[in-house]
């Protein structure tokens, strides 16, 4: 398997790579601003790019969709609350293929209510913006809700394993990934806190 992390733009956003080795089927990952320099790179990985996998619907992971989609005809794959052109919508718990690398979806909203997470061959996860190196998504913005976040990052991504490796949809902390065990020891966001506890925490600023 795959994968490249590449900066893009000029809000500290990460673009993915995801490849399949065996059949070089390959897919973009929240693709904004620069989709060229994605796009350029997985020529030289020699992949087809035949899928674009977004996170979420903020304008910083999808506005470089239409030029990825005219530049390699990838179909868009997001959550079935997305507002924008998808080709498949999926929900929590759905599993589809990239090549022979298998994704399974989690539903994490909390930053933005189309927010979902890729699992990806039980090895990796994309974590968009619900959980960063060191800190999580905004829960302030249109569509936010900070009790959602809470069952996210409690509820739901809790069941990935400490080994599992993190790739974060923005270069927010010290490091540019990281692993879900040592966000749980380390990340200020993930302390044990009630529902309540933790909604407040939120909306301290
Ligand atoms: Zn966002």
């Amino acid at each position: 398997m795959i994968v490249e992390q590449i900066p893009i733009g000029k809000m500290a956003n990460f673009g993915y790579i995801l490849g399949c080795e065996e059949t070089k089927v390959g897919a973009l990952i929240d693709p904004a601003f620069e989709p060229e320099k994605l796009i350029l790179r997985a020529k030289e990985l020699e992949l087809d790019i035949e899928w674009i996998l977004n996170t979420h619907g903020h304008f910083d992971h999808i506005e470089g969709n239409d030029v990825a989609v005219k530049m390699t005809g990838a179909k868009i794959i997001a959550h079935r609350n997305a507002m924008f052109y998808t080709d498949l919508k999926v929900d929590h718990g759905d599993n589809f293929k990239i090549g022979n690398i298998d994704v399974n979806v989690l539903f994490t909203p909390g930053h933005c209510p189309d927010e979902i997470c890729f699992f990806v061959n039980k090895q990796v996860i994309f974590t968009g913006d619900v959980l960063f190196v060191g800190e999580c998504g905004r829960t302030d913005l249109p569509g936010s809700n900070p009790r959602e976040m809470y069952h996210s990052l409690f509820k739901v991504l809790s069941v990935i394993p400490d080994d599992i490796d993190m790739f974060p949809g923005h270069d927010y902390g010290n490091s540019s990934m990281s692993t879900m065990g040592f966000e749980r020891m380390n990340n200020y966001v993930l302390k044990q806190r009630t529902e309540d506890e933790f909604v407040e925490f939120m909306n301290t600023p």
